[in-house]
């Protein structure tokens, strides 16, 4: 019984479908690259290279390729600390009395 429920028990991972990503911009005739909100998804398909965080700013992995359990592609913070105090991070909302805030080590 007990390796059954090992095999069973997911590990909770956390799922942020939305991100922003450095998106080449044309103001007034130069080129600028800033960030974008965009949906992970769109993101890997226009094959952007850079993302971070849309709440926090922080770092993120990308979990777009291979995800086994079929989910949608997503991002996960990197930093356990940015996920503790992000708005959308899956730590933050097991403490509904947090205020959240931005990232310490924000991506520029
Ligand atoms: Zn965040």
């Amino acid at each position: 019984m007990a390796v059954v429920e090992r095999n069973t028990k997911m590990k909770e991972t956390e799922k942020i479908y939305s991100c922003e990503v450095k998106k080449l911009f044309l103001r007034n005739g130069i080129k600028r690259r800033e960030w974008a909100k965009a949906v992970v998804a769109d993101a890997i398909r226009d094959e952007a290279t850079e993302f971070r965080c849309k709440d926090c700013h922080g770092a993120v992995r990308l979990r777009g390729k291979l995800v086994k359990d079929g989910s949608a592609p997503h991002i996960e913070h990197k930093s356990r600390q940015d996920s503790e105090y992000c708005a959308a991070g899956m730590y933050f909302r097991q403490h509904p009395e947090r205020e959240p805030r931005m990232s310490e080590s924000p991506v520029a």
